[in-house]
């Protein structure tokens, strides 16, 4: 049996100093319930706990550690970059071969500006959107998470849906009445939303595989439909690529998937486990962004060089291993094998949802598509896997509304290791 004496303990400190005890809600395991595992170390696919337990490890931090923890090369290179400084506010020749790299690598860009999180990237997409446009409105989706800007807290995803927040205090009506909501992969309330606001709606923003409810695939057609429409409307698509970018392939969604956005939004990834994000798109749009256009954007550490060093670093790996991307699906793909047999075994309805190194698990017996859908599946048989993943060393998102994220350093053996885990587990709840 796992001991967690040493995170009781800090949990009851963090929780003096720090709201809720921890810095990003959904750490905090709420709906999950039990304590928060305070880590210490990470390497690979593993990462050790403060008691001294480990755990393999399905968050990779949400996303950014595509190669495992610890990466040697973006180690090393942090290393070597922190004692030229750790921020010259100033530019640097490194910010011009990361924007060049990732323009390599990613469709349909010409530019990008770095900033320091997700939440910026979308917050600058959309709001270069708008000026690009001069229309003030936007279509999101329920149940996409797109950071925690004012305008993006309305039906979202990820902790919001987890906390169960219908309503965000601190977000104006003002804020929330531009942003319009509809339910992922339908169509006909896009068309719906676009007609009931002619010339209004400046952007679509999407995650074009949704992370933040589970994971959710698009339908075919779905995708390409938001592209017909935007073209038809005058209307800008933003793909939120923070997850999927760099994960799903090198370029993206817009590779895998082909189909353009005019907008890409990107973060975790990119920065290697630096606080990064970026917005790219092609010249016409991204010039509208100061000081080269009006559009107001900034940041006292923005392309920081630590931050660019690892996420330069990592990118190149990518860049020059594209089979790491066909390797991540087959683990995946052996992963969901074994997750079938070990929940079909228990004889529990599940469903679990898969494209590439994002995966995720609902108990239920009907298909996962949207936020209903994911908001109907069986929270309390999640609550009581995911437990019983943890004590068994599977480290698991602590919500069924997040993304499970596979890493590269998993071997058949962790693999083989979490299925024996599911196979146990699911016997000792049922
Ligand atoms: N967009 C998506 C799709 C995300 O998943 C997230 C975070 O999980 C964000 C934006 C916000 O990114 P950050 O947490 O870096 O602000």
């Amino acid at each position: 049996m796992y001991s967690y004496s040493k995170s009781e303990m800090l949990f009851g400190k963090a929780k003096e100093v720090i709201p809720g005890g921890v810095n990003s809600p959904v750490r905090a395991f709420k709906s999950v319930g039990g304590v928060p595992v305070f880590m210490q170390r990470a390497q690979g696919a593993f990462m050790y706990d403060v008691d001294g337990n480990s755990y393999i490890d399905y968050i990779n931090s949400w996303g950014p550690m595509i190669l495992g923890h610890a990466y040697e090369p973006v180690v090393k290179a942090i290393q070597e970059y922190a004692a030229f400084s750790t921020s010259f506010g100033a530019p640097t020749e490194l910010e011009i071969k990361i924007a060049e790299l990732i323009v390599s690598m990613v469709p349909n860009i010409d530019m990008v500006r770095m900033v320091n999180s997700g939440t910026e990237a979308c917050m600058t997409a959309i709001r270069l959107a708008r000026g690009y446009t001069g229309r003030n409105k936007f279509i999101k989706f329920e149940g996409c998470y797109h950071g925690h800007a004012d305008a993006f807290l309305v039906s979202a995803g990820s902790g919001v849906a987890t906390l169960g927040i219908q309503s965000v205090p601190g977000v104006t009506a003002t804020v929330a009445d531009d942003t319009l909501t509809a339910p992922y992969n339908n169509l006909p309330a896009v068309e719906q939303l676009i007609a009931d606001h002619p010339e209004q709606i400046a952007a679509i923003i999407v995650e074009p595989v949704a992370g933040n409810m589970g994971c959710i695939l698009p339908q075919p057609g779905f995708l390409e439909g938001l592209r017909q429409l935007c073209d038809a409307n005058g209307i800008l698509l933003i793909f939120d690529e923070v997850m999927t970018g760099f994960r799903l392939a090198r370029g993206g969604a817009q590779e895998l998937f082909g189909i353009r956005a005019d907008l890409v939004t990107f973060g975790k990834i990119i920065g290697a486990g630096m606080p990064v994000g970026a917005v790219a798109g092609p010249k016409t749009i991204m010039e509208h962004l100061a000081p080269a256009g009006k559009v107001y954007q900034a940041g006292t550490l923005s392309g920081n060089p630590i931050a660019m060093i690892a996420g330069y670093t990592l990118l190149q790996t990518l860049n020059d291993n594209p089979v790491i991307y066909q390797q991540l699906q087959e683990k995946a793909d052996y992963l969901v094998k074994g997750l079938r047999e070990a929940f079909g075994a228990s004889g529990s309805v599940y469903q679990i949802n898969n494209l590439g190194s994002m995966l995720s698990v609902h108990f239920t017996e009907y298909p996962i598509i949207d936020f209903t859908s994911a908001s109907a599946a069986n929270n309390e048989l999640f609550r009581r896997f995911f437990h019983a993943m943890l004590e068994r060393g599977v480290y698991l998102p602590p919500s069924a509304f997040e993304s499970w994220f596979m890493c590269n350093a998993l071997t058949t053996e962790e693999l083989d290791a979490t299925i024996q885990a599911a196979k146990a587990a699911m016997q000792a709840i049922k």
